[in-house]
């Protein structure tokens, strides 16, 4: 049965209560977790608060960079378990959760050689000063944690968190518990010490709210929705504590008459329909130069036929989504389209042979004439492409940027001039010009702007922000 992982030891929850863990892909119950309260909170805080005084606190960078690689090295060679419990839980097609838990070892494993690379400065000052520049770790980090990439949402800032010698309180989403709690206990197994890595499950109105009210924690670090977000910075501001917030997206692809039709197709329509759409990177919106749109469009339609949706183990181009408020919101979309007048240029198929109780949802491509629709400025979190014709490069951008989000998005022309400009006038945390890729890229600093959020993990960013500057400043002249 699963348990949380507190200071060293599995536990179940003070109060003994469980939350049932659901298949989406059948509707059944196959485990529970247990469900914590504030009780199970306030111990998980009071003992990363004595592992940063006690044993983890003692540890150099460099002992901290070795035991983040053992913990890599351990997640790899457990690799196929974790895979599976992911994909149970989540719904996911196996390869994609085999995949998100190669990018869980590599952020592990980025930030293991990270550890002792982040040095200070000295300042040149007056006159018989030394000015020293340090960085100390924050102290007790928490981590809320969406269901869409559990593990590789872990991976992202728990690891540049314990890089830097933070000790973490980790609130995984009800939906998606079990490969978290895994990889604590390998943690353990590895050698970290009690305390420095702690997992509490339970509901996000219960622990993740006494979690990011505590005032006993000095970071937090979300991942989620813009509603649960603004809680967060609320909580946060509260206890004058720094978060960093990754919210949702509604990125969009703006592509030119000139575009390259081997690539664009097949790449746009995997970056909406992989991990069904249920990213909050997911490119949900293509934006087409009227001379090649209805090109283009049919280009995406085969790419939406051809894709089939089945169980984790039918290991199709997508599983089911995560649960039935999922699958209802998903759904009220669609319809939403169809009443708005939208038309359905194609859909995917989903495998008969699957559970008539499991979430699945048909990938569907939409066409609409302008930019006007509910489903343009939504974030949908489901398999739902959206294509809005443009005309000139100027309107392209304008529509590219006409929603409240800004997380990331692409630029499709083989025109260099134009890679640039439209690169650097398009509003998101991360463009990419000529390709498109979700996850993964641990190396490369992500966050949003506008409604997406604030702040920015992986790359070596992440570890500035896990971590804060002291200024030491030494007067050493002689008392005459
Ligand atoms: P959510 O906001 O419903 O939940 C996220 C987490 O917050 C969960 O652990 C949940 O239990 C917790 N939570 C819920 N209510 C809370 C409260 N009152 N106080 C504290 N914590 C609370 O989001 P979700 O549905 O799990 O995830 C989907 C969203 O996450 C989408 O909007 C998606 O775009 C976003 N997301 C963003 C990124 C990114 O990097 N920007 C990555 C993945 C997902």
């Amino acid at each position: 049965m699963p348990e949380m992982v507190i200071n060293g030891e599995r536990k179940a929850s003070v109060s003994g209560q469980t939350l049932e863990v659901i298949n989406p892909a059948t509707g059944e119950v196959f485990t529970t977790i247990p469900r914590g309260t504030a009780e199970d909170v306030n111990l998980a805080v009071k003992a990363a608060r004595q592992a940063l005084s006690g044993a983890w606190g003692q540890l150099t960078a460099v002992e901290r960079g070795r035991l983040l690689l053992k913990l890599s090295q351990k997640i790899l060679s457990c690799a196929e378990e974790l895979a599976q419990l992911e994909a149970q839980d989540t719904g996911k097609a196996i390869t994609t959760a085999r995949n998100d838990i190669q990018v869980l070892a590599r952020y592990f494993e980025f930030y293991a050689g990270g550890a002792d690379k982040i040095h200070g400065e000295t300042i040149p000052f007056l006159n018989e000063y030394a000015v020293q520049v340090i960085r100390e770790p924050l102290g007790v980090t928490a981590h809320i944690l969406p269901w869409n990439y559990p593990a590789q949402t872990f991976g992202r800032s728990v690891s540049a968190a314990l890089a830097m010698g933070n000790a973490a309180v980790v609130k995984p989403a009800e939906d998606a518990c079990l490969s978290i709690i895994r990889i604590a206990e390998l943690a353990l197994e590895v050698g970290f010490p009690a305390g420095a890595l702690n997992v509490v499950t339970g509901l996000g109105e219960e622990v993740g709210a006494s979690l990011s009210a505590h005032e006993d924690i000095n970071f937090i670090s979300f991942t989620g929705s813009g509603e649960v977000g603004a809680l967060i910075q609320a909580a946060a501001a509260k206890n004058a504590v720094k978060c960093v917030l990754e919210l949702g997206g509604k990125s969009a692809h703006v592509v030119f008459d000139d575009v390259n039709l081997a690539i664009a197709p097949k790449m746009i329509a995997r970056g909406i329909i992989a991990n069904t759409g249920q990213t909050c990177t997911a490119g949900s919106r293509v934006l087409i130069q009227r001379g090649i749109f209805d090109r283009f469009v049919a280009l995406l339609a085969e790419e939406f036929k051809q894709a089939q949706v089945g169980s984790q183990e039918m290991d199709l181009s997508c599983g089911p989504v995560v649960n039935q408020a999922q699958f209802n919101r998903v759904n009220k979309y669609i319809e939403m389209g169809k009443a708005e007048g939208l038309k359905v240029a194609a859909e995917g198929t989903i495998h008969p042979d699957v559970s008539e109780k499991g979430f699945f949802v048909k990938p569907t491509l939409f066409v609409a004439d302008k930019h006007d629709s509910q489903l343009l400025q939504d974030e949908i979190f489901g398999p739902v492409l959206v294509a809005v014709p443009f005309d000139t490069e100027e309107e392209g951008i304008q529509l590219a940027n006409a929603t409240q989000y800004g997380l990331m998005g692409a630029v499709w022309t083989e025109n260099g001039g134009r890679q640039q400009r439209v690169a650097r006038a398009m509003q998101a945390g991360q463009i990419y010009i000529n390709g498109f890729g979700a996850g993964g890229g641990v190396e490369l600093p992500f966050g949003g702007m506008k409604r997406s959020g604030h702040g920015r993990e992986k790359g070596f960013v992440a570890l500035e922000e896990m971590s804060t500057t002291k200024t030491i400043i030494h007067y050493y002249g002689k008392a005459d």
